[in-house]
C-alpha cells in the first residue's frame, strides 16, 4: 500500500502542477482581451478628436452659408431703402436690413470659434495618433508573447498530463478511484499529510488508532472530518520533493 499511496502523492504533485499551468493558459485571453480593449479606447479616443473637428468645421460652414444668405438679403434690401418712396416701409426695410447685419456679426464671431476649435481638435487628434503608434507596437508584441505562451504551455501540460497517466496506473485501483472521487470536491487535493496528530487538509484532529492506521501504511486511512487520504508527513515531504513535475526539457 506504501507504493500506491506514493503513487498518488507524486499524482498529486502532478494534478497541482497542471492545474497552475491550465490556469494560466484560461487566463491568456482575457488577459489579451483587456489590453485589446485598452488599445480600442485610446484609438476611438484620439478619432474622436477629428470627428469633432468635422463637425466644427461643418458647422462652421452652415453659419457661412447663412451669412451669405442673409448678405443678399441685406443688399437687395438696400437697394430697396433707395427707390422706396414710402417712409414706413422704408423704416421697416432699415429695420429688417439692421437685424440681418446684427446676425451676419454674431454669425462670423461663432464661425471663428469654430474654426478655431477645430484647428485645435486636429492638433490633439495628431498627437493621440501618434502616441497610439507605440501602444500598438506593445500590443502586437503583447500579442505574439500571448501565442508563443499559449503553445508551450499547452505543451507543457500536455507532456505532464502523459506522465502522470503512467503515474497514476501504478497505483492500487482501490486508491485510484478514491483519488480521483474525492479530486473535485477537494479541489484537486484528495491526499494530505498527517501532521502531528491532526489532518493537514482540514486542520482538524485525527483518532489515536486512525493515526496508527496512517502509520502503518498497510490500508488506505482517511480523514473523518474531509474524507482526504492520510499519509505520514514523513512520506508526504520525501515524495514532493523528489517529484519533479518539470515539463520537457529542451
Ligand atoms: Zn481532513
Amino acid at each position: 500500500m506504501k507504493e500506491t499511496l506514493s503513487t498518488l502523492l507524486a499524482t498529486q504533485k502532478f494534478d497541482e502542477r497542471i492545474a497552475v499551468l491550465s490556469r494560466r493558459l484560461e487566463s491568456l485571453p482575457s488577459e489579451l482581451g483587456e489590453r485589446e480593449t485598452r488599445y480600442s479606447v485610446l484609438e476611438a479616443e484620439a478619432e474622436g478628436f477629428f470627428v469633432d473637428q468635422k463637425k466644427a468645421l461643418s458647422w462652421a460652414q452652415s453659419l457661412e452659408n447663412d451669412v451669405r444668405d442673409w448678405e443678399a438679403r441685406v443688399e437687395k434690401l438696400e437697394q430697396q431703402i433707395r427707390t422706396l418712396r414710402d417712409a414706413g416701409a422704408a423704416q421697416v426695410a432699415q429695420h429688417e436690413a439692421e437685424q440681418h447685419r446684427g446676425e451676419i456679426a454674431k454669425a462670423e464671431e461663432k464661425a471663428l470659434g469654430l474654426l478655431e476649435r477645430a484647428e485645435a481638435l486636429a492638433g490633439k487628434g495628431i498627437i493621440a495618433r501618434e502616441g497610439l503608434s507605440p501602444e500598438l507596437e506593445e500590443l502586437e508584441m503583447f500579442r505574439k508573447t500571448v501565442a508563443e505562451d499559449e503553445i508551450q504551455l499547452q505543451e507543457e501540460i500536455a507532456y505532464l498530463q502523459k506522465e502522470r497517466a503512467s503515474l497514476f496506473q501504478k497505483a492500487q485501483r482501490a486508491g485510484r478511484d478514491l483519488y480521483e472521487k474525492l479530486m473535485p470536491s477537494r479541489k484537486g487535493k484528495p491526499m494530505a499529510a498527517l501532521r502531528g496528530d491532526s489532518c493537514g487538509g482540514c486542520g482538524m484532529s485525527v483518532a489515536p488508532n486512525d493515526r496508527l492506521k496512517v502509520a502503518k501504511m498497510a490500508s488506505i486511512a482517511t480523514c473523518r472530518s474531509c474524507s482526504r487520504i492520510l499519509v505520514p508527513e514523513e512520506l508526504w515531504n520525501s515524495i514532493r520533493e523528489e517529484t519533479s513535475v518539470e515539463g520537457p526539457q529542451d
